[in-house]
C-alpha cells in the first residue's frame, strides 16, 4: 500500500538552493496517540510543507493541523480539540552514516515526523473547558450540567462573590462616603 506521507523530491535532489512548497491532505492511516484524546484513523491531516534542497539533503519544514477526539479528563464528556504543530527535519542523502531521516528512492517519508509531533502535542489531561468542575464524587453526575446544584464541599459561588465586598462597617467608616451625602 502506498504511504501517503511519502513525498517525491526528485526535482530537488542535488540542486542546493531549489525550493518547493506543497499543500496536501492525508487521511491518517492509523490512530495517533493512546491517551484520553487521539487522532482517529481516517482523520484528515492538513499539511503545508516547504521542501528545500541543501548540500546534505532535503530540509523539510511545515505545519500540520488536524482534530483530536476523546473525553474530558475530569467529567468524561466527549470532546474534540484542534491540533496544530510545526516540524522541521533534514532528510540526508544516504551516505553510509546513520541518520534518523534519509532520502529514500527520490522520496522523503514524513510519517514518523508528523506522527511524533502530533502525539507529543496531545495533552495528558484534556478538559472540555479550563474550569470544568468534573463529576460529583457521590453521584457521578457531571457538575457542569447541574448549574443550580450546590457543590457538596466547596463554598457556594453566590456567597463567595459577596465575600469579596468589604464589610459594611469599613465602607461607613470613611469620612464623607459619597453615596451618603444628602
Ligand atoms: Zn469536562
Amino acid at each position: 500500500m502506498r504511504n501517503p506521507y511519502s513525498i517525491n523530491v526528485r526535482d530537488l535532489l542535488h540542486r542546493p538552493g531549489e525550493m518547493r512548497e506543497e499543500s496536501l491532505v492525508i487521511d491518517s492511516p492509523e490512530k495517533l496517540g493512546e491517551g484520553l484524546i487521539s487522532v482517529d484513523a481516517g482523520t484528515a491531516i492538513d499539511l503545508d510543507i516547504r521542501l528545500e534542497s541543501v548540500h546534505e539533503g532535503i530540509l523539510v519544514s511545515g505545519e500540520a493541523s488536524t482534530v483530536a477526539t476523546g473525553v474530558c479528563g475530569r467529567c468524561l464528556i466527549d470532546i474534540a480539540q484542534s491540533v496544530q504543530i510545526d516540524f522541521q527535519e533534514l532528510f540526508a542523502y544516504s551516505s553510509g552514516e546513520a541518520f534518523d531521516f534519509e532520502v529514500h528512492d527520490d522520496h522523503v517519508d514524513l510519517e514518523p515526523l508528523v506522527r511524533d509531533a502530533v502525539v507529543l502535542s496531545l495533552p495528558f489531561q484534556p478538559v472540555c473547558r479550563p474550569d470544568c468542575p468534573g463529576l460529583d464524587p457521590e453521584t457521578g453526575e457531571r457538575l457542569a450540567d447541574l448549574p443550580d446544584r450546590e457543590p457538596t464541599k466547596t463554598i457556594d459561588t453566590r456567597w463567595s462573590a459577596l465575600a469579596d465586598f468589604p464589610a459594611s462597617d469599613d465602607v461607613a467608616g470613611g469620612a464623607g462616603a459619597p453615596d451618603r451625602e444628602e
